[in-house]
């Protein structure tokens, strides 16, 4: 725009139809003919921090060249020159997008830029016509993924040059490739933290502290035995969304996650070590119970909680998800077995609901409490570092088998 006021200013002098042929040039080059145009319209994004769809209206059908870029990580979408008609508040930091920009970087090219928390691949982009109105729409599908999935996908982009071309389906929701080798990988997710205490018991235990103190013995049991790859998802009392959780595992390609809490339930006299798996259905009321306040953690932060975009499960997702749960099931089996032999557990120590931090598409989770603050006893023993040292050798023997018969430990 600076450039064409200074033409302007330069010919001051000239006669008044080249003044005005200049004008007309200028104008037709800021708004080309219809004909030529590109409009991009109705800008939305949907999902989480581990999955997010961005869909994108345009007028006529749009040949974008697409392509990621690292530190920070992003998807670059390039267009011919674009008058982008795009509600401001729908470009708002949201699930695994944290920044969007938009504009014209030279003559004839226009970009968008997405901005993603972290790592990340494209699952799908697609052009496709609307069948309900004129025009066409963009649909890209992101995932949260690995570091190594993203080189993975860098790599790709750098031998093909950029295309509309899908992300090739080895790589889609960030599947496994190059894993041979690597450790198994265990992330733990010290429960609650930051403005949201959890739990608190008669003695004054508050559960985010006793959940980040089991996660860290946990950790540094499990990092001794010198197999494993061991993360947490926060290190301090720092609150985490719970997507925020999921999509931290499936950075670090974890291949099983366990989230750690010490909740407390309505029945005073109910105690004993429980684990959860997830499920649409609650094994039982206090399961459903306990299932929805842990989901609320979100809003006790302020943070709108979105329901969940329909159209981003797709079969794959359904297909990989099946898999995962039986995996999930298979270890609270054992996880149950183990905690039997050692710490005290609850009657029928099985239980699902549906946790919103158990909903990783492909990294087996399980949440366990380690008792419940509601009970006087269990307080007591979650303040005993003998009897935690008893509850975490359970889980690592759980996790010992576990990982040997997924053929993954080792190394
Ligand atoms: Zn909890």
């Amino acid at each position: 725009m600076s450039r064409r006021a200074t033409r302007h200013e330069s010919n001051r002098g000239a006669p008044a139809w080249a003044v005005l042929l200049l004008l007309v040039l200028a104008c037709s080059s800021i708004f080309p003919s219809p004909a030529r145009a590109l409009e991009a319209h109705d800008y939305k994004m949907a999902g989480d921090a581990v999955r997010m769809r961005v869909v994108i209206n345009f007028d006529s059908e749009p040949e974008p060249r697409w392509f990621l870029l690292r530190a920070p990580h992003r998807l670059v979408i390039d267009l011919p020159t674009t008058k982008f008609a795009i509600d401001p508040s729908e470009l708002k930091a949201r699930g695994l997008i944290r920044n969007v920009r938009y504009g014209q970087i030279n003559g004839k090219t226009s970009r968008l830029m997405l901005e993603a928390k972290g790592p990340f691949v494209i699952d799908k982009l697609d052009i496709l016509p609307n069948e309900a109105s004129p025009g066409f729409r963009m649909v890209a599908d992101l995932s949260a993924a690995s570091q190594g999935a993203f080189e993975e996908a860098l790599a790709v982009q750098a031998a093909t040059t950029g295309s509309t071309e899908t992300t090739p389906k080895s790589e889609r929701l960030g599947l496994r490739t190059g894993r041979e080798g690597q450790r198994f990988t265990i992330v733990i997710d010290p429960g609650h933290g930051g403005i949201d205490g959890g739990a608190a018991g008669p003695g004054g235990t508050v559960e985010k502290d006793i959940t980040l103190t089991f996660a860290a013995e946990l950790r540094d049991k499990l990092r001794a035995d010198g197999r494993y790859n061991v993360f947490m998802t926060r290190e301090k009392d720092d609150f985490l969304r719970l997507d925020d959780r999921v999509r931290i595992a499936r950075e670090h390609e974890a291949d099983l996650f366990i989230s750690i809490h010490a909740d407390t339930i309505r029945l005073k006299g109910i105690r004993g070590a429980t684990v959860y798996t997830v499920s649409e259905k609650a094994s039982d009321a206090e399961a459903q119970a306990l299932a929805d306040r842990e989901n609320l953690s979100d809003q006790l932060a302020g943070i709108a909680v979105e329901e969940e975009d329909q159209q981003v499960a797709d079969i794959l997702i359904d297909l990989i998800k099946r898999e995962t749960h039986s995996f999930s099931m298979r270890f609270a089996r054992s996880l149950v077995g183990e905690l039997s032999t050692t710490v005290g557990l609850i009657n029928n120590p099985h239980r699902f609901a549906g946790f919103k931090v158990l909903k990783a598409p492909d990294v087996p989770s399980v949440l366990v409490e380690l008792g419940y603050l509601s009970n006087a006893k269990d307080e007591e023993q979650l303040k005993n570092a003998d009897w935690r040292a008893k509850a975490a050798t359970s889980i690592s023997k759980a996790i010992e088998l576990f990982a040997t018969s997924t053929g993954s430990a080792g190394g």
